[in-house]
């Protein structure tokens, strides 16, 4: 694929460059993907933003609001918004959940979710492991039965991230326990986090901070008007679901500014006469991860390309959520090495801070992103997908 712009595609990149600079607020700026977890409103302010210029949705059908964008304008517009340190948005709401109401919701189920997904008046959260089943997802114990114009749900879910300030969480049920096929029973249900019978409970990662909860379900009234496609078709919803978060983990633009991040640290690393950068191990090293970067950035061009036009392999994602996160593990590591002692410091610390000002980011963000290959799906099961599905089809990639 030609990865030279046109001149339209010159002209959208400076047309988002001038936005950010004229839009974006010096406060805003830098605000890492970790701090907007405890930081919802600057990524609501940011939101409320990218509406008003049409750009938050870009990426919905142009039906509900998308804007038809081929996928170097996305990769440009993510790429500016990576350069200039924007606040992330939501890749729950914005990415997951709002595609999905647009390919499953009914019109009523469009009409009240969609605005409020765009408006910033829900936060939305994921439903889907429970004790016992992760990986094997099928295998979930949360059953919904129906009793006039309810389900009522019972059971427990676990690292829900972001339940405690979610309004809204996308779930999954058992609504047929005598289902032969275990996936063959399950439904989604979009369910309002007010209801009687929810409680959630933090559970704090080793970064420090709160990103995850325990949610328990006590008959649980949800009106069957929240089922989001057909009954006991939730496998098929998941399934589409899991597709768009798992490529979004590669995340090629934000690693390439970790990347920058990890070059800026060791240049301030003095090394004799010069500086940690010009070290032929590291630098070696270092560029290495960049040549991988670059092969990941032009796969996942590929596969927007090859998505836009219904032709994306099934495995797609799968092989995106794999090499995405295990090289952002690696860097990450390299940065903590560049660091030094100073990586070794807790971040609340007195430890001086590192002339690149990225230290204590760049700790916070490595320890979390260890989950990086886990959420989404543990990266084991993913090379069983990518295996499963070229043994079958013999094809290549
Ligand atoms: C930071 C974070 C955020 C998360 N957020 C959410 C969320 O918002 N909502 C949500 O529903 N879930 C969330 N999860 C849960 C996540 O999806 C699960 O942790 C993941 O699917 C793995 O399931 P598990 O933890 O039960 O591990 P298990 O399934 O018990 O797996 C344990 C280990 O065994 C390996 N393994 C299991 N089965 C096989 C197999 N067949 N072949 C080879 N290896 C295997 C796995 O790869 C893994 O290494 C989050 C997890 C993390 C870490």
């Amino acid at each position: 694929m030609d990865l030279t712009l046109s001149q339209v595609e010159l002209r959208f990149q400076q047309h988002v460059h001038d936005f950010l600079d004229a839009e974006l607020k010096p406060e805003w700026r830098g605000v890492s993907d970790i701090d907007n977890r405890t930081q919802p409103a600057i990524m609501a302010q940011w939101q409320a933003v990218l509406a008003e210029k049409g750009w938050l949705t870009a990426g919905w059908p142009v039906a509900n609001g998308g804007l038809g964008w081929s996928p170097m304008q996305h990769h440009i517009f993510k790429e500016a918004c990576s350069k200039a340190r924007a606040p992330k948005i939501s890749t729950m709401s914005i990415g997951m959940i709002g595609p999905l109401i647009c390919a499953f919701g009914t019109p009523a189920q469009q009409a009240f979710y969609l605005p409020r997904i765009v408006n910033g008046a829900d936060i939305w959260c994921q439903g889907f492991s429970e004790p016992g089943s992760g990986s094997d997802l099928a295998s979930l114990k949360t059953t919904a039965r129906r009793e006039g114009d309810a389900y009522v749900v019972s059971g427990q879910k676990i690292w829900t991230t972001y339940a405690h300030l979610a309004s809204q969480m996308f779930c999954l049920v058992r609504t047929d326990v005598g289902a032969v096929q275990k996936q063959a029973g399950i439904s989604m249900l979009l369910m309002d986090m007010a209801l009687p019978g929810i409680t959630v409970r933090p559970i704090h990662t080793i970064d420090g901070e709160h990103h995850f909860n325990e949610v328990f379900f006590d008959d649980v009234r949800v009106p069957i008007t929240c089922l989001l496609g057909g009954e006991h078709q939730g496998w098929d919803v998941a399934r589409a679901l899991l597709a768009f978060e798992r490529s979004g983990i590669a995340d090629v633009v934000a690693t390439r500014q970790l990347l920058n991040d990890v070059a800026a640290i060791a240049a301030g690393e003095p090394r004799g006469t010069s500086s940690l950068l010009d070290d032929d191990d590291f630098a070696n090293r270092l560029t290495k991860m960049e040549i991988a970067l670059d092969s990941l950035e032009i796969y996942e061009l590929r596969v927007m390309e090859a998505a836009e036009r219904g032709a994306a392999k099934d495995f797609d994602a799968s092989i995106l959520k794999i090499l995405g996160s295990e090289l952002k593990q690696k860097i990450h590591m390299l940065g903590i090495e560049a660091l030094g002692t100073l990586a070794a410091v807790w971040p609340d610390g007195d430890a001086p801070a590192h002339p690149s000002g990225a230290g204590r980011k760049l700790v916070v963000d490595a320890l979390f992103f260890r989950a990086g290959s886990i959420y989404g799906g543990a990266n084991e099961i993913q090379r069983n997908i990518v295996a499963k599905s070229l043994l079958k089809s013999g094809s290549e990639i």
